[in-house]
């Protein structure tokens, strides 16, 4: 059977604040301190008519509990207070993730409210700023639509769902959500798990989305030919979506052949790729202006460049694998920069592979310390080499000061003076001019306090000096 599919990407985004208070904009890991119980009705939108989504969760009569977690809510949250003005650096990510995607940008943006009344939001609806609209974006040689780009509020996260109750947690409300929706023209299944991805490239690129479990999800819009528009929500693997798209395409299959009609809903993504029924599709009737702020200016933004075409600057200074890695780590931009006065290669491999190292072994490295150790090394105060070395020492609690003497370029006769110590200790070494056992010795006591080629040249001369004096 043919099917139509249309993507919705959601991106948290923002590193600040929350979109309406001033909350941080992460889960929190403290108990909660409240516990508030409410229930929630449907209200007409802007037309007059009550949606039928809405309509159909008031009906259930359930009960709503909100865990209120003191470290990150506010009375925002709790819908007690009207909202803060509106987060300016997820408003500028919107508008970034809008030019990157050829949007048409309204001249002044307006704060909607979306009813929701399933619990996940304690007001009832979900704002959200229409940001972008009429885009595209081009994968594999072919242009997507893109029909909107909005910044919205993350809804509350369940805790548990009971037979009359659900238990919610509010520390999640109101993190910024970039969310761009497609066109439903997309007619392969992979091919939709590539423009996701892409998507998703392209809101990482303005340096302010979240990473880590739950922090994309995707909801994909199904219309089977002969069947009807089904909307499949809550998709966290990009990998999955494929296969949700095929198990969908099946089961409306499954129930024309049984005789039966398919209806438009949505549906819940269950891990293993199929789905469950969770209401009635919404209609229209859903939207009405938020009264609490008024329009909004379009921030000037600058369009930032692209993860893709930052990839293919990296490529030009150090291998393709250590780029991708470097991509995907937090410390992108410090790479780029630290990489214009220091060797790329080491600094990529600083930065994917020996931080990492530190913290699985527990040592506690500060970012501070290692812009001042890249700074000394830059100075000429230490050598680039001995910065792991050097940071292992302090990140065990000694001062800058009393640790830097130790990595500081040794000068020629400093240098001798260890290579003369080590072919004292080692005479069978010298005399059976094994170059590079000696090397080996005196590199651990030099510990990259000096360039292995000034060391080995020496260590060459001192030999050769040596076992030519013992021959005349
Ligand atoms: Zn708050």
């Amino acid at each position: 059977m043919k099917f139509r599919c249309g993507l919705e990407v959601h991106v948290r985004v923002g590193k600040k604040r929350k979109l309406f208070c001033h909350c941080p904009p992460r889960l929190s890991d403290t108990e909660p301190s409240l516990r508030v119980t409410r229930r929630l009705r449907a209200v007409s939108g802007e037309a007059g008519l009550k949606d039928r989504a809405a309509i159909f969760e008031e009906r259930s009569g359930r009960e709503f509990v909100y865990l209120f977690y003191p470290d990150t809510c506010c009375l925002v949250e709790l819908d007690e207070e009207p909202i803060h003005e509106i987060d300016p650096e997820s408003l500028e990510c919107a508008v970034k993730v809008a030019r990157l995607l050829h949007c048409d940008i309204p001249d002044r943006l307006y704060v909607m409210r979306k009813i929701v009344v399933d619990g996940s939001n304690t007001s009832g609806f979900q704002r959200t700023v229409l940001v972008g609209l009429n885009g595209w974006i081009e994968v594999d040689r072919r242009k997507v639509g893109i029909k909107s780009v909005c910044l919205e509020e993350e809804s509350a996260g369940i805790v548990e769902k009971g037979e009359k109750k659900t238990v919610f947690r509010l520390d999640r409300l109101g993190i910024p959500l970039v969310e761009i929706s497609t066109e439903p023209v997309i007619t392969d299944a992979e091919f939709a798990r590539k423009v996701a991805e892409k998507l998703c490239m392209i809101v990482r690129s303005t340096g302010l989305a979240h990473r880590g479990l739950g922090s994309v999800r995707q909801d994909l819009n199904v219309s089977v030919e002969g069947g009807t528009r089904v909307e499949i929500k809550g998709v966290q693997e990009l990998e999955m979506i494929p296969k949700i798209i095929e198990a969908e395409v099946e089961r409306q299959a499954g129930l024309i052949s049984s005789g039966k009609k398919p209806e438009p809903e949505t549906r819940a993504a269950l891990p293993d790729g199929s789905s469950e029924f969770m209401r009635p599709l919404p209609g229209s009737e859903r939207m009405y202006p938020e009264t609490d702020i008024g329009p909004l200016d379009v921030p000037e933004v600058e369009v930032p460049e692209t993860l893709e075409e930052r990839l293919e600057r990296l490529k030009r200074r150090i291998p393709e694998q250590l780029a991708r890695q470097v991509l995907k780590s937090e410390y992108l931009d410090l790479v780029e920069k630290l990489s214009e006065k220091h060797d790329p290669v080491f600094v990529a491999h600083f930065f994917t592979s020996v931080l990492k190292d530190f913290r699985r072994r527990g040592l506690e490295v500060r970012e501070e310390d290692v812009i001042s150790a890249f700074s000394l090394a830059e100075k000429g105060k230490i050598e680039e080499k001995a910065i792991p070395d050097l940071l292992e020492e302090v990140s065990s609690g000694k001062a800058f000061e009393d640790v830097v003497p130790k990595y500081s370029p040794l000068d020629r006769s400093e240098l001798e003076r260890i290579v003369l110590e080590v072919a004292a200790e080692n005479p069978d070494l010298v005399e059976r001019k094994n170059l590079k056992a000696l090397m080996g010795e005196v590199m651990k006591k030099v510990k990259g306090r000096a360039p292995g080629s000034e060391v080995f040249s020496l260590v060459k001369e001192v030999v050769s000096r040596r076992t030519s004096s013992a021959s005349s």
